[in-house]
């Protein structure tokens, strides 16, 4: 998250400026948020945090919190803001995001978005990133998408094996991966996610990427963008000084 520091203050102390480097990744499922969040984050070594990953690992230790929102990401559905809000308020408070983050699945809505902006304040800027692709390439591919029982890893068509290529696990469908599932889930995406575009499109940190392409491709678009939005949220672009 990092405070930042005009440059001369910094000078002054003898250091030097890094920026954190905060990026949110939105796309509806089956986008490639997850497998660019996960590249990007081990490329610029930052955490990726994704709150379906941290409610599946819930579901699979059976904990209180788990069991309720299984049945609710069984059907597609959104777990509630207090719950997310939540869980992104402490884990964005640990040390390991002073240099940044990648986040994967958050926010999902408008109060979600509110209190990420909330938070951010004083922050370096968050570069939003909309990876979009067609709903028809979302349900050819959560077809062909399988992940690991253990660590998570996602696999689609082409790069399926018989186990997880990171742990060794067994590949399993995920449980809300089912076409009727994921169509709604696609709805649920229009009707309270996408519209969250209006409040980031006029920032100069928003890129939207085409997610068409293979995972190399969108990787490779992304970096670009990163690189670029990241020069544009310098605190000389931004004209953000903290006194
Ligand atoms: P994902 O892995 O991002 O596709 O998330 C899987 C499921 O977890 C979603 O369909 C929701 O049920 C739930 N979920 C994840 N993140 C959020 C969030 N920020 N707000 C509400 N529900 C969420």
């Amino acid at each position: 998250m990092q405070l930042d520091f005009h440059h001369g203050q910094l000078g002054q102390l003898g250091l030097s400026q890094t920026m954190a480097i905060n990026i949110v990744m939105f796309g509806p499922p089956g986008a490639g948020k997850g497998t660019q969040a996960e590249q990007l984050a081990r490329v610029r070594g930052v955490p990726k945090i994704s709150t379906g990953d941290v409610l599946r690992e819930e579901v699979r230790t059976e904990t209180e919190l788990g069991r309720s929102a299984k049945a609710i990401m069984d059907r597609g559905a959104l777990v509630s803001d207090e719950i997310m809000i939540g869980i992104i308020r402490r884990r964005l408070a640990r040390d390991d995001v002073r240099q940044g983050f990648v986040l994967d699945g958050f926010p999902r809505t408008l109060p979600q978005a509110e209190v990420l902006d909330a938070m951010m304040v004083g922050c370096d800027p968050i570069i939003v990133l909309d990876i979009m692709v067609s709903s028809d390439e979302v349900l050819r591919r959560i077809g062909a998408r399988h992940v690991c029982s253990q660590c998570g890893a996602i696999f689609g068509d082409g790069a399926l094996t018989a186990v997880c290529t990171r742990c060794g696990d067994e590949l399993v469908r995920r449980s809300d991966d089912r076409e009727s599932v994921v169509r709604k889930r696609l709805k649920v995406y229009a009707r309270d996610t996408a519209p969250l575009m209006h409040r980031y499109r006029d920032r100069s940190t928003f890129a939207e990427i085409d997610g068409a392409g293979t995972p190399d491709a969108v990787a490779l678009a992304v970096a670009a963008a990163v690189d670029r939005l990241h020069g544009a949220a310098s605190p000389e672009q931004t004209g953000r000084v903290s006194q």
